[in-house]
């Protein structure tokens, strides 16, 4: 029995490298081993400021392509469209505030700073 999750699509990319994925761990991770890797990282990197389920589903959220970076200035990837988990909602979000309802820091701004962390070639 597997829960069915409302995805845009089955085709399962790596957040950072863009490369398919087939292997069933690499597409629940999001992300292809390497990658993984440095997502491991730099999430250890901010861990003190989230809980452990923020982390995985900040990299859910890169991993199922739900961060879309706006603007044209070189610190674009300080401000993204990050759309909600249930793929209803799209919040504004910087490395350091939210436009989601959570009272406290969210794992939108989670996925920024790992994302600010690794950045893609
Ligand atoms: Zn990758
Ligand atoms: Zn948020």
């Amino acid at each position: 029995m597997t829960m069915t999750e409302n995805r845009p699509s089955t085709d399962v990319r790596c957040w950072r490298c863009d490369q398919r994925l087939f292997s069933q761990t690499s597409r629940e991770r999001g992300t292809c081993r390497p990658c993984f890797q440095v997502l491991t990282d730099m999430t250890a990197q901010i861990s003190l400021d989230y809980s452990p389920k923020q982390l995985v589903k900040a990299a859910h959220a890169l991993a199922t392509g739900r961060v879309e970076y706006f603007g044209d200035t070189p610190d674009r990837r300080a401000y993204a469209r990050i759309l909600s988990s249930n793929y209803t909602v799209t919040y504004v979000t910087t490395l350091t505030g939210c436009s989601c309802p959570s009272p406290v820091r969210c794992y939108h701004s989670a996925a920024l700073r790992i994302a600010d962390l690794a950045p893609v070639r």
